[in-house]
């Protein structure tokens, strides 16, 4: 399975959105290797030894547990707020240097607080400063995005939005939900999405990534999700598209992701071809380019070498991208012009 093609001068050379891309899988496999070794972690500081713990290796199954599992190796190395500090900066940088102008990081303070034990609150605070200290120097547009997980129960939800809303508009523009979609339905998380919209929050879900296309809907009706985490498994439920559709709701797609975690068998057989002809407003990220070995160049450049579609299609979903982010109508108009300035 190809999923490294080269990637043209002229994608490398768009400017860029990534709307879909978790802090925790986007680690450098060089600093893991050097965090490993400076503070005496239980772990391989040898980066080809360390490459299949931490990143998705062709012969690993491909399903949401094995995906899953990196995460859980990634949690030991966030063991000093100077650390969880640098891993921040280097993904901004990453995400520049692959010219991506805006970027939505989408982190879990749960995750990055465990080994340390730290105040969750405290870990969002340097995680935003970090942030958004590395975007200014990068000169790119961001925002954070903080992430709770299925699996990991109500209360560390309910607390992970109280802190959340304390750092809104410092940054932190939404709440998304993640995690183990098959055993752990999203139904009880639905009171604390609520009330973070309530308080302006925007709401990102995880949903019809490893279950149907039903979960899609109760995404839409039932979370007032502003946008769909994958959702790729819509196709599989007219009622899905069509609400969809109506809500002209944006959809997170991540090809990599999509492949290496068994939602799909191969790129040809990828959905997003669908959901482009049946008028989805369809966007292209990375999720975890760390764990994938990807780039957002990358992903564009395996959509193009699966599908019919032309560079122009891309130009197009550049734009949507640009009318999903989490940001006030005035900065997309900005944002919007810039990008269509170089665009076309
Ligand atoms: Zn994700």
């Amino acid at each position: 399975m190809q999923t490294r093609p080269a990637i043209p001068l002229n994608i490398a050379a768009l400017p860029k959105v990534d709307l879909h891309r978790h802090l925790e899988g986007s680690l450098r496999l060089k600093t893991l290797a050097e965090i490993a070794r400076n503070e005496g972690l239980d772990l391989p500081s040898d980066e080809d030894q360390l490459q299949s713990l931490v990143q998705l290796q062709i012969n690993d199954p491909r399903t949401a547990d094995a995906f899953l599992a990196k995460f859980q190796v990634l949690r030991m190395f966030y063991c000093s707020p100077q650390i969880i500090r640098r891993l921040t900066v280097e993904a901004v940088e990453d995400a520049a240097a692959d010219n991506v102008r805006y970027l939505e990081i989408n982190f879990s303070p749960a995750a990055l607080a465990s080994v340390g034990h730290f105040p969750m609150a405290e870990v969002v605070d340097w995680v935003l400063e970090a942030a958004i200290e590395a975007a200014e120097r990068q000169d790119i547009g961001l925002r954070l995005i903080a992430g709770v997980n299925r699996h990991e129960g109500i209360d560390l939800a309910e607390e992970v939005a109280r802190i959340a809303v304390d750092h809104f508009d410092r940054g932190l523009a939404g709440l998304s939900l993640a995690g183990n979609e098959i055993d752990f339905p999203a139904d009880d998380f639905e009171g604390v999405f609520r009330a973070v919209k309530q308080a302006g929050l925007h709401v990102t879900i995880h949903a019809g990534e490893w279950v149907g296309g039903n979960a899609v809907r109760k995404a839409i009706e039932n979370f007032g999700a502003d946008r769909i985490g994958h959702g790729v498994r819509v196709m599989e439920d007219p009622l899905a598209i069509t609400l969809a559709k109506e809500k002209r709701m944006p959809f997170e797609v991540c090809l990599s992701s999509n492949l290496m975690s068994g939602v799909i068998e191969s790129l040809d057989e990828h959905p997003i071809t669908q959901m482009m002809a049946a008028g989805l407003q369809v966007t292209l990220n990375t999720d975890d380019p760390g764990i994938l070995n990807t780039s957002l160049s990358n992903e564009y450049a395996l959509f193009l070498t699966h599908s019919d579609f032309s560079i122009e299609t891309i130009k197009g979903m550049i734009l949507t991208a640009v009318q999903a982010a989490f940001i006030k109508s005035s900065e997309k108009k900005q944002l919007e012009r810039e990008l269509i300035e170089e665009l076309f």
